[in-house]
């Protein structure tokens, strides 16, 4: 069978499945994890010892065990070495359309140190390709659509989506950005994907007059999309909804319904939460198709925010609030008895955002826990960020870490955090 016919097959199965019950949500999920992990137990070396036992006795992983344990956990027999000397290699030469053993491989845009390569099989390729179709297009799948596809690096798993009448284009984000414009322009799409940094980058160029898209939907990926970005991007664009789609090398966790409404894809990823506060959680996630290399128990390090009324969509499937950002920037305040105490990012864009109109800015906590602020703002405006974080830190019983002001800058080839802890 083709391939663009398995697309097709897989994208009318996900299409068509339905539920109508959380009890019904989780019986299906139950299902597919015994046959899951049956096959994984008896495939993957690293799991030989778990044969028979509950998701819960596995254990918990994340990227760095999974690097060291890269040949014992995948199940197509790929080397590390070897897959990551051809992901740097498609990399280092932008050439993307190689496979490895019949394997698509790819590196993880991780902004961590430890580099993650990914492996995808061609069927695994055909199955992702049919579910993200389900999400993306929006007049079926047979309608003639323009998908401009902005991405750090092209992959052949792409390819699965074009077809005789989805016509998909790479642009790529290292490109110059007036020639991305250009293109674009001449390409009218009716889809844009990019990273949020991207597509203000465009809303700007739309507002300048120098692009005319009026795409049908409008796609963040890969960066936190920030409230006050959505909304003068949802302007630009002349749309209703930012859709995001929350698509990791981990999987595809979770996209926006027609109402704006991130839900997690619970008919494709088992997600466990690990709650911070009431609303806050870490997932850890177990994906129910991949199987050549197998994602189990993957605790991610990012803060999602659960919504805890019903969507009006009617999809039962966990709704968000937001994606919050990376765990790791969660900012630390020093409490009045000397204790640190976690400071979600929200409440760090609050101080900001409070203060007045600061369209452009970073926030970024240092080692030694003082703050700099990068934005072009005056002295008075200043002083209003600076008394927000006195305030929160009054909330908090902390004491108010110390504040610098820089100009705005960012780093155009890393992701755009607003909110940033620095690591080292
Ligand atoms: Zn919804």
């Amino acid at each position: 069978m083709s391939s663009k016919w398995n697309v097709l097959q897989y994208y009318i199965q996900y299409k068509n499945r339905k539920f109508k019950s959380i009890e019904q949500i989780k019986r299906y999920q139950e299902k597919k994890l015994k046959k899951h992990l049956q096959f994984v137990t008896a495939n993957a070396e690293y799991y030989t010892e778990y044969q028979d036992k509950d998701l819960e006795e596995f254990p918990i992983i994340n990227k760095k065990i999974m690097m060291d344990h890269f040949n014992q956990m995948n199940t197509v027999g790929i080397d590390k070495e070897e897959a990551l000397e051809f992901a740097i290699g498609s990399e280092r030469t932008r050439e993307f359309s190689e496979k490895l053993h019949n394997i698509t491989v790819g590196l993880s845009s991780g902004t961590s140190d430890s580099r993650g390569v990914f492996l995808v099989s061609n069927a695994e390729k055909d199955q992702w390709a049919g579910y993200i179709l389900t999400k993306v297009l929006t007049r079926g799948i047979l309608a003639k659509y323009k998908i401009a596809f902005f991405m750090r690096a092209n992959s052949n798993l792409y390819e699965a989506i074009g077809s005789k009448n989805i016509q998909f284009e790479f642009f790529d984000i290292y490109a110059d950005l007036d020639e991305n414009i250009q293109k674009l322009e001449a390409f009218q799409a009716d889809i844009i994907v990019a990273q949020p940094s991207m597509l203000l980058k465009l809303a700007d160029a739309m507002k300048q007059g120098v692009l005319h898209a009026k795409p049908e939907r409008v796609i963040s990926i890969a960066e936190v999309l920030e409230k006050e970005d959505e909304e003068y991007l949802k302007k630009a664009f002349a749309v209703d909804v930012i859709h995001q789609v929350y698509q990791c090398t981990e999987g595809c966790l979770a996209t926006t319904c027609q109402y704006g409404t991130i839900h997690l894809n619970e008919d494709v990823v088992h997600i466990e939460k690990e709650y911070l506060d009431e609303r806050r959680f870490v997932p850890i996630i177990t994906d129910l198709e991949r199987t050549s290399q197998p994602i189990i128990r993957y605790r991610l390090n990012d803060v999602l925010v659960e919504k805890k009324e019903l969507c009006p969509c009617g999809c039962l499937f966990t709704a968000l609030e937001k994606i919050e950002g990376r765990e790791d920037d969660v900012f630390q305040f020093l409490s009045q008895d000397g204790k640190m105490v976690s400071v979600f990012p929200d409440f760090i864009r609050r101080c900001i955002l409070f203060a007045g109109n600061v369209t452009n800015y970073r926030v970024l906590q240092k080692q030694d826990n003082s703050i700099t602020v990068y934005a072009d703002i005056d002295e008075s405006l200043k002083e209003r960020v600076i008394e927000e974080f006195q305030k929160l830190a009054e909330d908090k019983q902390c004491i108010t870490p110390r504040i610098e002001f820089e100009a705005y800058s960012y780093d155009s080839s890393r992701k755009l955090k607003r909110v940033e802890r620095c690591g080292k």
